[in-house]
């Protein structure tokens, strides 16, 4: 008997303080996202960001000035540290020049076609070609990593709608000598747009090399884009080494729909030409601010998104966003007034979108010097409005994170995931120097709908971003910070 009692005493001990800590828990996220929603900073400084500096290609002149405005933007909110940490970033640059032209004679017929029965896509390609004799001019873009075509390169069109067809068509040598284009198009009945991106992402980053196996003299790619319009969107591409390196050009998703409706024309011709190339290496700078813990201060909780972007558009989205995401919630935490326990980091990586050397460097820093990570969080998603989080963990950590599921349920969170959390935290846990092979990882999502019709893109400029959604990503980062914060060791 006086044990049982003494086993309820326990349990309804722990049951109320319990309720209690999930009430004041709820308590100051309520307070954070009141603080973002009606004081949030974030919005004011990704304008700033976008059309102060513009596009952030690594190694370009517009990322290092954007970079020294992000250490003095972090300084003058008095964080406890704010350090630019030097990284090597490699130099693609794009050239004057950027021309597709096709030249054939059942182009202006089918065009014509198309006005009749597809209507608004092909009458704005219309008012975009510029008919040039009997040759059409076509939005088009390098991949970023693409050599030149060291003039122009020519040659009939082939198309291929999916890697099986590739091989079949190269293997019967129908490929040599052709320009490709890769026109798989996203999956319209993924629900994410994540994942139509992945099925389809290879073309732009294996394609040239693919089609160069069999003899092709460079490929187009589709643009990675659920919409149908005229941006080209970019994004990295790699050679094999083994292989000649041909040049590799995003076109348009229209354009591809275009171009393939006329691809049975025998007297179609395509020229492409354009002056990319690469240069050498160039000192860059990861972009770190923290406030220190009271408890563990040589334990970490870091949280960022990749502070380069693109050369087209102003990465706002991507990932101006992320940057703002994890700079806004520092601060949120900070106007709280709210005591950390581990130190807590704000990153912006640099380098993300071609080569990760600022993620790689910041892990093996962080080696180097001691710092234990005991989770990082990663926000490269877009500015859009947040569902929950995708969490790299094992099983017990999962459990644990959705035990708060009703804390964060008032503010529409409730996505949580087994997943990959990003490019830029992945080192530090998965990388030969990590110090943390168990830590926790979470990348922040935000939902999908729209981030491809900006991703890469000249469109993805801060107009695309909007206040209230940017502000209530940042807010839900802080407040799973703060969990993490309060729940960890
Ligand atoms: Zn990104």
């Amino acid at each position: 008997m006086k044990k049982n009692i003494a086993i309820f005493f326990i349990t309804a001990v722990s049951a109320v303080s319990g309720v209690r800590a999930q009430r004041s828990d709820s308590l100051f996220i309520r307070r954070i996202y009141d603080e973002a929603l009606l004081n949030g900073h974030a919005y004011k400084r990704l304008e700033e960001l976008c059309k102060g500096y513009g596009s952030r290609l690594s190694g370009s002149d517009h990322a290092e000035r954007a970079v020294t405005w992000a250490g003095n933007m972090l300084r003058s909110y008095g964080f406890d540290t704010v350090m630019l940490q030097p990284c090597m970033v490699p130099r693609w640059q794009r050239g004057k020049t950027e021309l597709l032209s096709v030249s054939s004679p059942l182009l202006n017929k089918r065009l014509k076609q198309f006005n009749d029965t597809a209507g608004w896509a092909c009458e704005a390609l219309e008012e975009r070609y510029k008919k040039q004799a009997a040759s059409y001019l076509l939005p088009a873009c390098a991949l970023g990593g693409s050599v030149g075509t060291n003039g122009s390169v020519s040659g009939s069109l082939c198309v291929v709608q999916n890697q099986a067809e590739l091989e079949t068509l190269g293997k019967a040598g129908r490929l040599k000598g052709c320009i490709v284009l890769f026109n798989e198009p996203f999956d319209e009945k993924k629900i994410s747009t994540f994942s139509a991106y992945g099925g389809c992402v290879y073309q732009r980053v294996n394609g040239a090399s693919l089609a160069a196996r069999y003899g092709a003299r460079a490929v187009l790619v589709r643009s990675m884009s659920n919409s149908c319009d005229l941006h080209p969107h970019t994004g990295v591409m790699h050679y094999v080494d083994s292989l000649p390196q041909i040049p590799a050009m995003a076109v348009a998703t229209s354009v591809a729909n275009t171009l393939a409706a006329v691809a049975d024309d025998p007297k179609l011709v395509i020229t492409i030409s354009m002056d990319c190339q690469t240069l050498p290496d160039r000192l860059s700078h990861n972009v770190i601010a923290e406030e220190r813990g009271a408890t563990f201060p040589n334990r970490y909780i870091a949280f960022g998104g990749h502070f380069d972007s693109w050369d087209q558009g102003e990465g706002a989205h991507d990932d101006g966003a992320g940057c703002m995401h994890a700079f806004e919630a520092l601060r949120l935490l900070k106007a709280l007034g709210y005591t950390p326990r581990h130190t807590l980091r704000c990153v912006f990586w640099m380098n993300e979108e071609n080569g990760a050397r600022g993620a790689h460097t910041y892990a093996e820093q962080a080696a180097k010097n001691g710092e234990f990570h005991v989770a990082a969080i990663e926000s490269d998603r877009g500015g859009f409005t947040p569902r929950g989080f995708s969490i790299d963990a094992e099983d017990a950590g999962i459990a644990q994170i959705k035990t708060w599921t009703s804390l964060l349920a008032p503010y529409g969170i409730h996505q949580f995931e087994k997943g990959g959390a990003g490019v830029d935290v992945a080192p530090l846990k998965h990388g030969p120097n990590s110090m943390n092979k168990s830590m926790l990882q979470m990348g922040l999502i935000p939902d999908s709908q729209r981030y491809f019709d900006y991703h890469h893109a000249e469109t993805d400029v801060f107009e695309s971003v909007n206040r209230r959604e940017l502000h209530l990503g940042a807010a839900t980062l802080a407040a799973m910070i703060y969990l993490l914060d309060q729940t960890l060791e």
